[in-house]
């Protein structure tokens, strides 16, 4: 059962309707600022590699506006030839003065990296809102406000990457590792949340004095070429250290995946292209991290107050219209208080403000793309069909064209239905009522995911039971989306290998080297000391 109201408009612009007007820009008049009117009007974008702007004068890749369906953009979709010459410019870094730089002065370039994503923030804010569709106010409180903060974070740590000496066996040997930058790292990024997911890999490779060719995703390049824009302008980097390649994935980020001059991919996206990440890496066994998806339990014990956790768990799965890697997309709550939390969380989604992320007023924005979109409302479909109750909130008074869907809380579905195994990856919310921690805690688990989970209780001993039992990378209890620059993230099972943030990410992108010396065997120079 459907209830709520109509379904989003259908009819979103074609790329090429769009491009042939050419005014998706003027719908926003004053709103957009002259920074993101410069960088979008000076022409094609072009790809920054050696620390120099290269225009591709092949296909295109159309940029949307979610928010209207119009392209407002167009971006180089580079081939193997153009993440070759990538490749090439940062193996020619390693051997230049990013690796030789001292420690202080390496830790003083990303404060002023962070200076500079601080200084151009509202562009920064505008252009990933005009983008991925986020309201702006989130771009420049979260994303932005998160990037500079992942700079700040790692400009601490170039100072504190040490080896150690080791006793080994006997007094005659001294032995000592050196911590040593993997080399070439190719970061293949997600449309989510692009800059700051870009700051997530470029600042711990950075301080690690690794060299970085950046892969944003198709959908959401913009906010990360202007950083490259930046970056060149400033001097900031030697040519090489950052390099940056637009393209589709099956092109440029299969030829960075599978190229024998990367030492490591640190990925975030799907599963099942990190299925495809992990085949290509093969080839000269290179390092792979992987972030991936999730379908994370939050879980609501009886002793809480329904009025109280209910924006709570609704802002869990809608925060970033629920296009989220850690959304609380699964909400278990005791059967006592189910009633009343779901009603609470319906509320909360009637009261979403549905609109263009470049107006202040919008609380969510529309979804990535029309293909995206389709394939969340066949998931509300689904539920239906599965005998849920579907719940859509209101669709309000938004604009046409664009990729909008209603904040939506299904209720009734078994734990076995797809819309409560499967990463929807929009604001889409299946809650499910149960009885005993035991039991919640197995059917939290019995998922292939494992990124997050929130528990929400004052039992401080149910509480800490339940976040020992839970497969999990992160759990919250009695918060819930939290992240932090020094606080290990990534996934158990099929969410992930490896940890992002912290001394962790870093380890990722440091080799040991243990170096033996033998302090018996003297020059002939040195025997006259005796
Ligand atoms: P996606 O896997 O479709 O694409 C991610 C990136 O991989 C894009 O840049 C794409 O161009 C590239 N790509 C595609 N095919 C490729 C190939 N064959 N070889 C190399 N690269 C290729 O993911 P998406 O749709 O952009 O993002 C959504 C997914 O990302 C969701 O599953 C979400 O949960 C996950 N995600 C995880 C985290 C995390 O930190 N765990 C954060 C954000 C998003």
């Amino acid at each position: 059962m459907v209830s709520g109201h109509e379904s989003p408009p259908s009819g979103s612009q074609s790329p090429e309707a769009a491009r042939s007007d050419g005014k998706a820009l003027d719908a926003y008049e004053e709103r957009l600022g002259q920074g993101v009117r410069d960088f979008l009007g000076a022409g094609p974008l072009p790809l920054s590699i050696g620390g120099r702007e290269i225009a591709v004068d092949r296909e295109t890749i159309p940029v949307e506006d979610p928010a209207q369906g119009a392209v407002v953009a167009e971006v180089p979709a580079a081939g193997r030839r153009e993440v070759d010459q990538a490749v090439e410019a940062a193996r020619a870094a390693m051997s230049g003065p990013w690796r030789r730089m001292g420690a202080h002065q390496r830790s003083m370039t990303l404060h002023a990296l962070a200076d500079l994503v601080e200084e151009h923030g509202e562009t920064f804010a505008q252009l990933e809102s005009l983008d991925s569709g986020k309201p702006v106010a989130a771009a420049r409180d979260y994303d932005v406000a998160k990037t500079v903060e992942f700079f700040r974070y790692f400009a601490g740590w170039p100072t504190k990457i040490e080896g150690s000496t080791i006793p080994g066996p006997g007094e005659h040997r001294l032995i000592y590792t050196l911590r040593q930058p993997v080399g070439v790292v190719a970061q293949i990024l997600p449309w989510n949340f692009p800059l700051m997911i870009a700051a997530w890999k470029l600042a711990p490779a950075l301080a690690a004095g690794c060299m970085a060719v950046v892969k944003p995703a198709e959908q959401t390049p913009l906010s990360v070429l202007y950083l490259a824009q930046l970056l060149r302008e400033a001097d900031l980097l030697p040519p090489g250290v950052v390099n940056v390649v637009t393209g589709y994935g099956g092109e440029a980020g299969a030829a960075l995946a599978g190229h024998d001059g990367v030492a490591k991919v640190s990925f975030t996206g799907s599963p099942e292209v990190a299925r495809e990440i992990v085949r290509a890496a093969a080839g000269n066994l290179k390092r792979v991290t992987l972030e991936l998806g999730g379908k994370s339990p939050n879980i609501v014990l009886p002793d809480m107050d329904p009025a109280e956790i209910a924006p709570e768990a609704a802002a869990a799965i809608f925060l970033n219209q629920g296009e989220n890697c850690i959304a609380g997309s699964r909400l278990f709550v005791h059967r006592s208080i189910f009633d009343d939390v779901v009603a609470g969380v319906r509320d909360s989604a009637d009261e979403v403000r549905l609109g263009p992320g470049l107006d202040e007023t919008t609380t969510m924005g529309p979804l990535i793309s029309a293909q995206h979109r389709d394939r969340v409302l066949e998931y509300v479909g689904a539920g239906a069909e599965a005998g849920g109750d579907v719940h859509r909130a209101p669709a309000g008074d938004r604009p046409p064209g664009g990729y909008f869907v209603e904040p939506t809380v299904i209720t009734g579905v078994s734990d076995d239905a797809r819309v409560a195994r499967e990463e929807i990856f929009g604001p889409v919310l299946v809650a499910l009522p149960f009885e005993s921690l035991e039991e919640v805690a197995a059917r939290a688990n019995s998922t292939e995911y494992g990124l997050a989970a929130g528990i929400w209780t004052h039992d401080v001993a149910a509480a800490h039971d339940l976040a020992r039992m839970l497969e999990a990378g992160t759990v919250w209890i009695n918060t819930y989306n939290e992240t932090d620059p020094a606080v290990p993230f990534g996934g158990f099972k099929q969410s992930g290998w490896g940890r992002e943030h912290g001394g962790e990410v870093l380890d990722q992108h440091l080799e040991t080297k243990s170096v033996w010396v033998n302090l018996e065997r003297r020059s002939r120079g040195q025997g006259e000391l005796r």
